[in-house]
């Protein structure tokens, strides 16, 4: 069962781009979700803003479509009926002067105002000028903004620069949907809520962290864009890089956005430049199925990675000489997000060689089937002597969420409530974004230098031979990539 729905405030929610695809496939139906939980107040208003020329019921129908294509099957007509009847649209050009007036004429006062900015980042310093020009946005009004957050160092301090002209750093908030994930969530729960953790979650008792975020999809269809960007920029900068800072942070004093903001900005400027020689970058091949990576990024000499594999330190007190490896990838095995806790062999082992030995790993699953999982060793049961086994404390939570774990609120609708709350715990602040690129851009820097080429791997596969590789000469491997 999911917890008490606590109802949020009465907003009024702006969706620009809210005819494009990531508002089709997952605020909108998302909102929906949280309109029938009864967290989204009967009285809130969503109003898309977009290029499309429409009127509120051609924008109905569109939500409407939307909801029916993705918005599970959980519901009564008559709650989508109802949902819609909250549900408005503006034409409005984000570069010209357009559509402005009338959108502000739609916003109530004493509500809160929220501006979700899904469209391109080239439009992101347009629009936030125009809400203050306009005058549709006030001193408590948030706005949220999707990925990617700048380019590289340069184009991100030039985006955090333009919307602090017009806006407060604690209005801003930057999604990184991995972060409303229940799984990584739970993750600070376990490791800041028990006593049991947080006393072996240092060099002393883990050999090594992996992190893996592993995809089947290829990029066909959005090659162009994808081809300018890589594993590194589209995976690793952000997510991956968030993912990393939960696991590898300090406690924070207390659960409150700044202080656990503060100490994700520790691990990343803790982090060490990458040496080369602990870099794998791949690019799938073409097979008797489908086109390869340069096919469907439709560039013949293509040299960006739609694979990325690493070893990374985090030089500190609690982390010096335990190793994070990393890897992400398009077309992979399974579609599969895990991050692994592998900790040390015991001392010593009581039982002899012929017991085999045995390694405590926490599985954190992201995707599919959130959870976690903790392998722990124990006697295999029945008469047959002192052989070991390892076996899982699961402690997964997809079944509590309901079927299919179909009632368990998606990262983006839990996180859009978080900003309706004012609360940002979970959303990137402006220089954590920075420190990010500050870090990727050397990286990325020597393969240009270099002319570094991809290493091909095999659609459906692990990745390249040589990220098996990277692993091995540390007398470790990678776990497997399963669903
Ligand atoms: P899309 O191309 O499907 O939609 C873009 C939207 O922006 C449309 O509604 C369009 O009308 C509107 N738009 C374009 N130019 C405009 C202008 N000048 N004035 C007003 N409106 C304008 O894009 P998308 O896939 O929905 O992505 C939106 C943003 O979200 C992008 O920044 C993308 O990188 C990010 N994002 C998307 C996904 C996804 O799954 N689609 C995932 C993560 C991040």
């Amino acid at each position: 069962m999911v917890s008490r729905v606590i109802p949020v405030e009465c907003f009024d929610l702006v969706i620009f781009g809210g005819t494009g695809d990531l508002a089709r496939r997952k605020i909108l139906p998302g909102l929906f979700r949280r309109f029938c939980s009864g967290q989204m107040p009967p009285e809130a208003q969503i109003i898309g803003a977009a290029r499309s020329e429409l009127d509120d019921d051609g924008y109905r129908q569109f939500v409407r479509e939307a909801v029916q294509e993705f918005g599970g099957t959980h519901y009564e007509k008559d709650q989508l009926d109802q949902f819609l009847q909250r549900l408005g649209y503006e034409t409005v050009d984000a570069k010209g002067e357009g559509g402005w007036e009338a959108l502000k004429g739609r916003l109530r006062d004493k509500v809160v105002r929220a501006f979700y900015f899904s469209v391109g980042p080239s439009l992101f310093g347009d629009i936030a000028e125009r809400l203050r020009s306009f005058g549709l946005a006030n001193e408590d009004s948030r706005i949220v903004l999707e990925k990617p957050f700048g380019h590289d160092l340069e184009t991100a301090r030039a985006l955090n620069a333009t919307l602090a002209q017009h806006f407060d750093e604690t209005q801003i908030y930057r999604i990184d949907h991995y972060l409303g994930k229940e799984t990584v969530q739970n993750l600070m729960a376990v490791r800041f809520g028990n006593m049991l953790f947080e006393p072996l979650w240092n060099a002393q008792y883990v050999d090594h962290i992996q992190i893996t975020v592993a995809e089947t999809v290829s990029v066909e269809g959005r090659g162009g864009y994808y081809d300018k960007s890589g594993a590194m920029r589209d995976m690793v900068q952000n997510h991956l890089m968030q993912l990393l800072c939960l696991i590898a942070m300090e406690p924070p004093a207390k659960f409150d956005p700044d202080a656990v903001r503060d100490e994700k900005l520790k691990v990343i400027r803790a982090l060490d430049p990458v040496e080369p020689h602990h870099v794998v970058r791949g690019q799938y091949s073409a097979d008797e199925k489908q086109a390869g990576y340069r096919v469907h990024a439709e560039n013949p000499r293509s040299r960006t990675e739609s694979f990325v594999a690493m070893k990374v330190h985090v030089s500190n007190w609690r982390w010096a000489g335990t190793p994070f490896y990393l890897r992400t990838g398009k077309q992979l095995r399974a579609r599969a997000s895990e991050i692994a806790v592998v900790f040390k062999d015991a001392p010593h082992s009581i039982f002899g060689e012929e017991a085999g030995r045995h390694r405590n790993v926490l599985s954190i699953r992201l995707q599919p089937n959130e959870g976690m999982t903790l392998g722990v060793t124990i006697k295999e049961p029945g008469p047959g002597g002192m052989r070991l086994i390892d076996v899982p404390l699961d402690m997964s939570f997809a079944e509590a969420l309901g079927p299919d774990g179909e009632d368990a609120p998606d990262a983006y609708e839990r996180l859009i409530m978080d900003v309706i709350r004012g609360n940002q715990t979970l959303f990137m602040r402006g220089d954590e974004v920075e420190a990010a690129w500050a870090w990727t851009d050397p990286i990325i820097a020597s393969w240009v230098a270099r002319n570094d080429v991809p290493k091909p791997y095999d659609a459906g596969s692990s990745g390249p031979e040589d990220a098996l590789m990277l692993m091995h000469r540390d007398g470790r491997r990678w776990r497997e990539i399963k669903a």
